[in-house]
């Protein structure tokens, strides 16, 4: 069953060859027998997933059934969800439990989806391989030396492994299709605005957007048509009408010109991953695509800019865990500046009060100038490369990430060689746009990413673009040894 797809798991739900408990079962089942090596939930949500599937088995009995109705799914532990910890990976939430449902929580929920539990991230979702969690490292099921990738290393692992049929993520910087590249799974960061923030935890506001993880674009698809969508409660929600991505999967994509920035194949690119991206590069143009030559002239300034602008954005957000109202609070305070002093030292890792304290930094008077608005000009001029650059091509393609999954622990104590990783996402962010991330030709066994980044608003192409491939091609439906 794990290896169905949503359409194939769909369809056997209302032919009942087995019902949405049993389906449920056998995930819970999988969960308990094979996630203690992987680490990749933080909280699993048996009693409630069981009493989710029962009410789905009912509307299917009742004919009143949608296409998510029954299939078990989990949530990237950022989402708020009602009555169900909340910890966004870190001590600080490790006793939050919400009063409501994020949006997207809603959404599926209102669609049917049944609820296993939260998956595993980098805290308070800053990293790039689910190592910054308070629950400890996910590891890679294709090689449990190696990281997942992150900050959505628990929902990529668990895709990868089958023991969800999908699941929620975010990306800030990154942080769907690092890890979608690194553990051979698809992903998609839809543009800015199009997935509701209400109830995912903010990290940097103007950056996160909600997406999906799944085995293909078909998936993902299925996801992304309940999850997107106009919501008043976010300021920043994007009222712009929804098309229906599954619909658009199986278009044509002759004549679909790829664009190719150059600064996306030079240094620092490993030349395996290079080629692994050229093969499926030249199956697009089997399947009638043309290649254009781009740049993106400013991009190799995206790293450095994000890392002032998330920050700085960080800085602000995380000043509401004060240990007063909610979340960690120290013992036996002195006074109010030591409950806040400690609470805050106590409840965030290292990695957080890192950021917090550049970001703190690059807003103080006198700094300013100097790094934030200079981060905001960037960031606009790098925004005006891909405006340009689509006025010639339909997409954009490259690398995900430079390299395969790197050894648990080979970063943690050189940050910038951990921020180096996102240096061909982190663009995408900075001007809103939706990407993607597609398992190619593996690489030494394991998993390689293409990306695929498209214009404001056209994920239902970028879905089309690599729902193409899939149909085309098998890599996306390889299982990692151990977890088929
Ligand atoms: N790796 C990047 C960071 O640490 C991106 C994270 C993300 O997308 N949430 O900020």
């Amino acid at each position: 069953m794990q290896n169905k797809s949503i359409a194939q798991l769909a369809a056997d739900l209302r032919l009942r060859t087995y019902s949405s408990v049993e389906l449920t079962k056998h995930y819970l089942e999988r969960i308990k027998r094979l996630d203690p090596a992987l680490n990749s939930f933080i909280t699993l949500a048996e009693e409630s997933a069981l009493a989710a599937a029962e009410r789905a088995d009912q509307a299917l009995k009742a004919g009143d059934a949608g296409p998510l109705t029954g299939i078990p799914i989990a949530h990237k532990d950022i989402f708020c969800t009602k009555g169900l910890r909340t910890s966004c990976g870190s001590r600080m939430l490790d006793n939050f439990v919400a009063p409501y449902d994020a949006t997207v929580v809603e959404k599926l929920a209102a669609a049917g989806a049944v609820v296993l539990g939260k998956t595993n991230m980098d805290e308070f979702a800053m990293g790039s391989s689910n190592e910054t969690s308070y629950y400890g490292p996910v590891r890679n099921p294709w090689n449990q030396d190696l990281v997942p990738g992150g900050s959505s290393g628990g929902s990529a692992a668990a895709v990868a492994a089958r023991l969800c049929a999908a699941a929620t993520a975010t990306d800030t910087g990154g942080s769907i299709r690092q890890p979608a590249a690194l553990c051979g799974i698809t992903g998609i960061k839809p543009t800015y605005g199009r997935c509701s923030r209400w109830g995912m935890i903010a990290f940097a506001s103007s950056l996160d957007q909600a997406g999906v993880m799944a085995r293909s674009a078909a998936d993902a698809a299925f996801m992304l048509d309940e999850m997107a969508g106009f919501d008043r409660r976010d300021s920043t929600s994007a009222d712009v009408p929804v098309p229906d991505y599954v619909d658009a999967l199986d278009d044509d994509i002759k004549g679909l010109r790829i664009g190719l920035p150059k600064e996306y194949f030079g240094e620092g690119l490993d030349p395996h991953v290079a080629r692994a991206v050229q093969e499926a590069i030249d199956e697009y143009q089997r399947l009638g695509a043309e290649v254009v030559d781009i740049s993106l002239p400013n991009s190799p300034l995206s790293v450095p800019v994000y890392y002032v602008v998330a920050p700085a954005e960080c800085s602000s957000n995380l000043a509401r865990f004060d240990g007063v109202r909610y979340g960690h609070r120290c013992d036996d305070p002195k006074d109010l500046e030591d409950l806040y002093k400690r609470s805050r030292a106590e409840g965030f890792g290292a990695e957080v009060q890192r950021r917090i304290m550049i970001g703190t930094y690059v807003l103080s008077a006198g700094y300013y100038d100097a790094y934030y608005l200079k981060a905001q000009k960037i960031r606009q001029l790098i925004a005006d490369d891909f405006k340009r650059a689509f006025e010639q091509v339909d997409v954009i393609m490259g690398p995900t990430s430079p390299t395969t999954a790197f050894p648990l622990g080979a970063k943690m104590d050189d940050p910038v060689a951990m921020y180096l990783n996102d240096i061909y996402t982190i663009a995408t962010n900075l001007a809103g746009l939706p990407g993607m991330s597609i398992p190619v030709a593996p690489v030494e066994g394991m998993p390689v990413g293409l990306q695929i980044i498209g214009n404001y608003f056209e994920e239902a192409r970028l879905l089309n673009v690599a729902h193409r491939l899939q149909h085309a091609t098998h890599w996306h439906q390889a299982a990692p040894e151990g977890f088929e």
